[in-house]
């Protein structure tokens, strides 16, 4: 049979409506696939659809690209399935980009006649915050979105953005930028602002000035804790790593670290550095776990001090099962404190103020924590590669 004119242009047509994309096939089997067709997602009334400019890899997607290695992961992504099992979706969820579709309900309840210049439109340049809250539990109505017991996470529970176009509910975008104005921050250090986030809310959750403060884990996270420890007046700041310390080390000295230690033989020499300098405490005041390893952890209670305070954000990959809480937090007194994700939307608000302070420099920094090379999505094997054999720490595609 000949094809006609019209089966033609629909041929056309379903060709133009595809997209690239990287999907999770199986919770089983390691790795992603690469898709070249993939339906452009529709908009719905109360969402914006982004065509996303640039996306970065983070911890949770190479835990994601080797889930046969990660039990949590698996356990998580399948947190809201019913018997329906697993069913693939598009992963990663940091990102930054361009309207390119508003839903008819967004902005619907303007108030009439009154101007609305936070009104997002097609061709602002944007982010999003990928954690969707139920908006309707306890913590939502009290100021604690960012730990709502219902959060779905796009790239995790929800089709994400690495893919050119992504579509997320308009109370999470956060403008960067009217009308594709992309002077405060390049689509590069765009896409890596969830993270940047992470570190900005650890930090935020202690009162750093003026106290010793050890970073636990020099990866990107740790890495900006440190410049931003430093910023806020830390009076001195120990960095550990156990990975690849040569290169992270160079960077946490020139973001403020005094003193780094490779961990990966054993901690004496942190423990050494720490009693003979906070000898009248016999501890450092606060320590902000950012690695996830179980040793770290142990770490972390050993060189508090009585009275001081440990931000957890680093996750493990297994539960810890051999913690001294008795020696570790009970008789010392620390104050404990879990962090997840970004305050809704404090976190974002004051990431943006900092990321326009020309005194900071932070956009400089970010971007050394990046890779050079920008990856395309078609290189997507290599570009995890770079990043499991730790060649890399932190990098972005451009899909
Ligand atoms: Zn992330
Ligand atoms: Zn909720």
């Amino acid at each position: 049979m000949q094809n006609t004119a019209a089966q033609e242009s629909s041929i056309k047509e379903s060709k133009t409506k595809g997209m690239r994309c990287l999907v999770k096939e199986s919770l089983d089997k390691d790795g992603l696939s690469l898709k070249e067709d993939m339906a452009i997602p529709e908009v719905r009334s109360d969402e914006v659809r982004i065509k996303v400019l640039s996306t970065a890899v983070c911890g949770t997607d190479k835990s994601i690209y080797q889930s046969s290695k990660s039990e949590g992961i698996r356990l998580e992504m399948q947190r809201y399935l019913g018997d329906g099992g697993y069913q693939p979706i598009i992963v990663g969820h940091e990102f930054c980009g361009v309207i390119d579709a508003v839903g008819e309900g967004v902005g619907a309840d303007r108030f009439p006649g009154v101007p609305d210049s936070l009104l997002v439109q097609p061709g602002d340049y944007v982010t999003a915050e990928m954690h969707l809250s139920c908006g309707h539990c306890t913590l939502c109505r009290t100021g604690n979105e960012h730990i709502c017991t219902r959060v779905k996470v796009k790239g995790v529970h929800l089709d994400g953005c690495f893919a050119q176009y992504v579509c997320v509910p308009y109370k999470n975008v956060i403008l960067l930028g009217k009308n594709g104005d992309q002077s405060i921050v390049p689509p590069r250090i765009g896409a890596m602002l969830d993270a940047f986030g992470n570190a900005v809310h650890t930090v935020y959750e202690a009162d750093v000035r003026g106290k010793s403060v050890a970073i636990l884990g020099a990866g990107p996270l740790g890495l900006m804790a440190t410049f931003l420890c430093r910023e806020f007046g830390a009076a001195r700041i120990y960095l550990t790593e156990a990975a690849d310390t040569e290169r992270r080390f160079a960077l946490g000295e020139q973001f403020g670290a005094e003193q780094c230690f490779d961990v990966l033989n054993g901690s004496q020499a942190l423990y050494d550095a720490v009693e003979k300098n906070e000898s009248m405490a016999n501890g450092v005041d606060v320590v902000l776990e950012m690695s996830g390893s179980p040793t770290a952890y142990r770490d972390a209670f050993r060189i508090v001090r009585n009275g001081g305070t440990v931000l957890l954000l680093g996750i493990t990959r297994k539960p810890l099962t051999d913690f001294d809480i008795a020696n570790g937090v009970i008789w010392k007194g620390v104050t404990v404190k879990g962090i997840f994700g970004r305050k809704m939307f404090d976190t974002w608000e004051t990431m943006l103020r900092l990321l326009q302070a020309p005194h900071l420099d932070l956009q400089s920094k970010l971007d050394q924590i990046l890779a050079s090379k920008t990856y395309k999505l078609d290189d997507y094997a290599s570009a995890f590669e770079q990043l499991n054999n730790g060649a890399e720490m932190k990098l972005v595609f451009q899909p």
